[in-house]
């Protein structure tokens, strides 16, 4: 048996950090909700289950290694629970703590029948072969096999794990449970029950708040300068999506390098260079430019679609851009949030702007329990009714009370959560 490769000190100073940022965000806002009940607080801060595995996995060479996962649940006031599985060497269940509270809100913001969930195991996948993967995502299905269901909590993808992963899960559930349909997980292959339109959901989903947002100042796309942080899934899909609606862009970066051209790029052509497996370094070598510089750009728009904590208290005096839309989980610290209130500079929500990808989930299992297959154009008008009802009611909040669109979508979910728990039948999760 090989020993755990866990760095327990880096594991211990993780879990601090991000659940003591949802907690704190969690009781701002509760007090805009009009939540005063302590135990009522409490429980919506806290996890209803976690679930701790060790997964023993032979690896190809014959030897054995344990990997640790988690499946945290969350929330069931509102449905099940629902959120992804992401394998990351960083992961602990601190943080796998904040990021199945933070679906709890976010399924709540968009009005789906849904809690919050969040799985992860503490694994560097790179160093694993194909078949290594397979096995230890189909050990802890087997493991976690009795917590979820489709009517239970419904794990999907997220860093590191796809579709892929999702087919494994599906196929191997099914084996230990006899329950097929793939009703168990979303995000899986379109072969394998996936839906369509969930690979431009989250950019899709972005859009329309942006267009809702823009409308209501009375604006529209029309010429406008946007800069994109991060060139993958989010970012290039919103790429298009805003050229097609009329505004040029002008900035988009990798994790290698910037492109900018103040006239606007050619964004079909960076996708080929992308879909051929280019890096934008190669692009820019002579003239090199951060792969930050995107944030600082003169433009109108500004889309942070890579990591978290790039907009900080050290640059965000820098950004120009006058609305800012956060398809990247938590991209501007609680710092930068305070100086760009300051500054005027509006800040769509990643728990509002990027929660098409959830809502798209959502459709998957709709149409995996009824043994339906929606049009791609379906699933996309069904998204953009529900992205403009979120962005209506968290707009309206917002004004009436004086708070930023942030506090306004927390303050929204958490009377929704407060509402589910407290009315006489609550959703319960059948055991
Ligand atoms: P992805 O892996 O497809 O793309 C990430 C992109 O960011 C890549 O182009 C990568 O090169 C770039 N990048 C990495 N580090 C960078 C850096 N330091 N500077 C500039 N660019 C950098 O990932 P994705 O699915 O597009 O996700 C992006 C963000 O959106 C993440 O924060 C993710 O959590 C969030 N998000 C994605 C979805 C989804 O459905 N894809 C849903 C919700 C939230």
């Amino acid at each position: 048996m090989r020993a755990r490769a866990d760095n327990e000190e880096e594991y211990e100073m993780e879990t601090e950090s991000a659940y003591a940022r949802f907690a704190a965000i969690v009781d701002s806002a509760s007090r805009i909700a009009g939540i005063t009940d302590p135990v009522l607080l409490e429980r919506m801060k806290t996890p209803e289950r976690i679930h701790e595995v060790s997964i023993p996995i032979t690896l190809d060479d014959g030897t054995q290694q344990l990997f640790t996962g988690y499946r945290v649940e969350h929330s069931s006031a509102r449905g099940p629970y629902k959120g992804g599985i992401r394998y990351h060497p960083n992961v602990s269940l601190d943080e796998v703590k904040a990021l199945a509270g933070w679906m709890t809100i976010k399924t709540a913001v968009v009005d789906i029948p849904m809690g919050g969930g969040k799985g992860g195991i503490k694994v560097d996948p790179r160093k694993l072969s194909v078949h290594e993967l397979e096995a230890l995502t189909r050990t802890y299905t087997d493991m976690i096999a009795r917590d979820i269901g489709p009517d239970v909590d419904i794990p999907a993808p997220d860093v590191n794990t796809d579709s892929q992963t999702m087919d494994w899960l599906s196929d191997e559930y099914e084996k230990v449970t006899g329950i097929g349909g793939g009703a168990v997980v979303t995000g899986k292959s379109i072969g394998h029950g996936g839906s369509l339109g969930r690979d431009t959901a989250t950019a899709q989903g972005g859009f329309e708040v942006l267009e809702a947002a823009l409308k209501s100042t009375g604006d529209s796309f029309g010429g406008k300068k946007v800069a994109i942080q991060g060139f993958g899934n989010a970012g290039a899909n919103a790429a298009v999506l805003v050229t097609r609606a009329g505004a040029i862009v002008t900035a988009v970066s990798d994790s290698t390098a910037a492109v900018i051209d103040p006239n606007g790029l050619d964004i079909d052509a960076l996708i080929s260079f992308k879909e051929r497996g280019g890096s934008f370094i190669d692009m820019v070598s002579a003239n090199k430019a951060s792969t930050e510089q995107p944030l600082f750009e003169p433009v109108d728009i500004l889309i942070p679609a890579a990591l978290e904590g790039q907009i900080t208290g050290a640059n965000a005096e820098r950004v120009q851009a006058p609305w800012i839309v956060e398809l990247a989980n938590g991209p501007t610290t609680p710092e930068a949030d305070a100086i760009l209130e300051r500054r005027g500079i509006t800040v769509l929500p990643d728990i509002l702007a990027n929660a098409g990808g959830v809502v798209v989930s959502y459709f998957e299992w709709l149409q995996n329990k009824h043994a339906e297959h929606w049009l791609r154009e379906e699933v996309e008008a069904r998204l953009a009714v529900t992205m403009r009802y979120a962005f209506d009611a968290v707009s309206k909040l917002a004004a009436e009370r004086h708070v930023s669109l942030r506090v306004a979508a927390y303050a929204i979910a958490l009377q929704r959560v407060a509402a589910a728990i407290r009315s006489e039948r609550p959703f319960a999760v059948p055991r």
